[in-house]
């Protein structure tokens, strides 16, 4: 297969990290026959020092040409950076939400899986724990409480704030989709998760989902309250597989679940839009406090990686021989600075690119 992946290393250790990606993406292609052919933009505090501005129109068109887009990471030291004194849309995370509104993707997926290597980590008990978890936080990106019309005013002498929650049934319905096919690929169960109890726009939320689900007879669904989930989640993390859920509620729930497994630097996610394109970046940021130090862990963009593999372009095999690879890794014992445990062998960021990238 030929692919062609626009890559934005950005920030801080941004471009130690997807180096390592890149690494890992050529020994698959180099095992299994494929070429990634690499497109490399800028975006962040290194576009805003190259043209002024987070992301140009022209990196941004580049980015929609490309059938996928690997990110690294953007953005300083919020508090002592000389790209935080100006307006807040000329700052590096402005980059971010240009890029996933211009390729409109509104499909956020976060995986949380706990690696019994680093249970230690994982701050639940360990009769909670039990076999660990593996589950993904389908959440809806662009829409809902976040993109609806806001304004605060005077009523009767008081400030009165008001923020409103819209859904229509498309923006349900293509989330939902999105959500069932990841199930297919999956354990095939779904819960999806709303205040129906309260919200219209839940009530709307759950009706479009029952009729999604009526298309994939092989898909178990479940319905589950907003409250009862983020306990759920402490109490029962193993009982989930895909969670599906509206924007707000997503951002919530997906930080909780990635907590729960103990270590940002392994966390990978995907951003998706209509068609199979997507944008994959580790869940955490720049981390300048490391940058440049060979410390950064690069599993999580490396993982994103492997969904880059499965989501965008069907390749199944080939992304779970890289999950394989970073298992084996963990296995016989080498960690980064990050997630290092007594006994374990310590290795920077290039070395643990190359171990994983020998063992695909
Ligand atoms: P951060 O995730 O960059 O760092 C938090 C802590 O985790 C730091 O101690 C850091 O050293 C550590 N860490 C993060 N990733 C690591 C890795 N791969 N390996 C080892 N340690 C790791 O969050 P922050 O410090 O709040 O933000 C730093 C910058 O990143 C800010 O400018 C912020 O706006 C930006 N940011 C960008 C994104 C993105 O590009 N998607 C996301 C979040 C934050």
């Amino acid at each position: 297969m030929d692919c062609k992946v626009v890559t934005i290393p950005g920030d801080g250790i941004g471009p130690e990290i997807v180096r390592e990606a890149c690494k890992v993406l050529d020994k698959v292609a180099q095992v299994y026959g494929h070429s990634f052919h690499y497109n490399e933009i800028l975006m962040g505090g290194c576009s805003i020092d190259a043209y002024g501005v987070p992301l140009t129109e022209e990196a941004l068109e580049t980015a929609r040409q490309s059938d996928a887009v690997l990110l690294g990471a953007v953005g300083g030291n919020v508090g002592n950076s000389r790209w935080y004194d100006v307006a807040p849309n000329l700052r590096p995370e402005a980059g971010l939400l240009a890029i996933r509104k211009g390729l409109n993707l509104f499909a956020n997926i976060r995986p949380a899986y706990l690696y019994k290597e680093l249970a230690e980590a994982c701050p639940l008990k360990k009769e909670i724990i039990g076999d660990g978890f593996d589950m993904v936080i389908m959440r809806e990106l662009t829409g809902g409480l976040y993109f609806g019309e806001r304004h605060t005013e005077e009523v009767d002498g008081l400030l009165q704030a008001t923020d409103t929650l819209t859904y229509n049934e498309n923006e349900i319905r293509r989330i939902a989709i999105k959500a069932f096919d990841i199930a297919m690929k999956r354990r095939k169960s779904v819960i999806s998760v709303d205040k129906a109890n309260v919200l219209d726009s839940s009530r709307l939320w759950r009706k479009v989902v029952e009729e999604v689900a009526r298309e994939y007879p092989e898909v178990k669904l479940e319905h589950m309250l907003v409250d009862n989930c983020a306990m759920q989640l402490v109490m029962n993390p193993g009982q989930f597989d895909v969670v599906l859920t509206e924007n707000m509620f997503g951002d919530i729930l997906s930080d909780e679940a990635s907590m729960i497994t103990g270590s940002i630097g392994m966390l990978s996610s995907a951003s998706l839009n209509e068609s199979k394109f997507g944008m994959y970046e580790p869940s955490h940021g720049s981390a300048p406090d490391i940058a440049g130090k060979d410390l950064a862990n690069p599993i999580a963009t490396i993982l994103s990686a492997a969904m880059m593999l499965r989501y965008s372009f069907d390749l199944d095999k080939e992304a779970d021989a890289i999950e394989a690879a970073v298992q084996k890794v963990l296995t016989e014992g080498y960690r980064t600075a990050d997630i290092m445990s007594e006994g374990c062998t310590e290795v920077g960021t290039a070395r643990m690119g190359d171990l994983i990238a020998e063992r695909i």
